[in-house]
């Protein structure tokens, strides 16, 4: 019997090897047709995130296409299905099909349009990466635009829909939020959370974009250095479907922005945010109470009649344990590497 499968084996390699070398045959027929993408060759990747977007997206490749095509250049287009529930992969695959430029993500269920995004940068080989929504609500003829603005040297080229065709319920909550991210940031853009956005490669291949930190893209990009413009972009009204964030947006916009934050501006130095806290109420409470320490022992006032005297405790106790807080995340963050954090431009070596 071990031999019968000594035997058997090396016919089984051999018709590996024949199937194997057959479709590498395959592979480089169809690449020098043009109809096979090469990842050395690609200069534009456009990552689309969807997510129930059945009836949008025939029209948005169509109108890719002819944008990306008139720009000639190679570029494949990825969309990334974010676990639809409607027929959205069924039409993807109908055009993946017909056109080897067009590739296909599909999540096993709905993870979010951050999640979605990451997973298209991961896949994404231009260098140029083009984001846009699948509505149609972003217009791909702003693309050459967008790539034209970035090779003036930006390193992230954001869109900005100046004329907004949302609801007001949407377009003022949305203002408020640009406006203190802005304003917290010092990043002088207006629309952070703008779907049609240009990238170069680096960036995309360097920012993490996880839970619902697509909004800020741009923050993330300028804290690890990359240099962020801005163009006004033309946007349309949603034509097929409904807007897949509710109301609860705003409110997970600004929980995010805490986390933002939090993870670029202090992760590596939590004792400068925490410290910071705590050194000013220790600092108040120990004043409020000296003060009247001082007032009793000269005899101008009794303590028990002045609740000031337990706010100053309050104020030092609380003090003391946010500066514990920092020390503590100091040790945390000791421990850790963050050598990944450092984005580096060149190596001279
Ligand atoms: N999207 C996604 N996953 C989600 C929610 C949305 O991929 O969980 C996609 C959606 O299909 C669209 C884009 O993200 O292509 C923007 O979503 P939407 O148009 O609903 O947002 P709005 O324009 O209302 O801000
Ligand atoms: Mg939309």
């Amino acid at each position: 019997m071990p031999e019968d499968k000594n035997e058997t084996q090396p016919k089984k390699q051999y018709r590996r090897r024949r199937r194997q070398s057959k479709s590498q045959k395959q592979r480089e027929r169809q690449s020098s047709s043009g109809q096979q993408t090469d990842s050395k060759n690609i200069a534009t990747s456009v990552v689309v995130p969807l997510y129930n977007e059945d009836a949008s997206i025939p029209e948005l490749s169509e109108e890719l296409k002819s944008v990306l095509g008139g720009m000639g250049m190679p570029y494949e287009i990825i969309f990334v299905d974010d676990g639809s529930t409607d027929t959205s992969f069924k039409v993807l695959r109908g055009l993946h099909k017909n056109n080897k430029r067009i590739k296909v993500i599909r999540l096993r269920k709905n993870f979010g349009k951050s999640a979605a995004l990451s997973l298209g940068f991961q896949q994404a080989s231009g260098d140029i990466v083009i984001t846009l929504d699948a509505d149609l609500q972003d217009d791909p003829s702003e693309i050459p635009n967008l790539v034209k603005e970035l090779k003036k040297g930006y390193d992230v080229v954001s869109g900005w829909k100046k004329r907004r065709r949302d609801p007001i319920t949407k377009t003022i909550p949305s203002k408020l939020f640009n406006y203190t991210v802005r304003l917290v940031t010092g990043i002088k853009i207006h629309d952070f959370n703008c779907g049609l956005k240009a990238y170069r490669k680096e960036v995309i291949k360097r920012i993490k974009v996880y839970g619902e930190l697509h909004r800020f893209i741009p923050v993330l990009a300028h804290w690890q250095g990359f240099s962020i413009g801005e163009l006004v972009v033309k946007h349309r009204r949603r034509k097929y479907g409904k807007t897949k964030f509710g109301i609860t947006r705003f409110m997970k916009g600004f929980l995010d922005f805490i986390t933002v934050l939090f993870t670029t501006r202090f992760a590596a130095r939590p004792l400068h945010l925490f410290g910071t806290i705590g050194l000013v109420s220790f600092f108040t409470g120990f004043f409020i109470d000296a003060y009247l320490t001082i007032q009793w022992f000269l005899g101008n006032i009794t303590l028990s009649n002045r609740p000031l005297l337990l706010a100053g405790f309050l104020l030092i106790i609380v003090g003391v344990q946010f500066f514990a807080i920092g020390l503590l995340g100091e040790m945390i963050s000791r421990g850790q590497n963050m050598d990944d954090e450092y984005s580096v431009r060149d190596i001279l070596d």
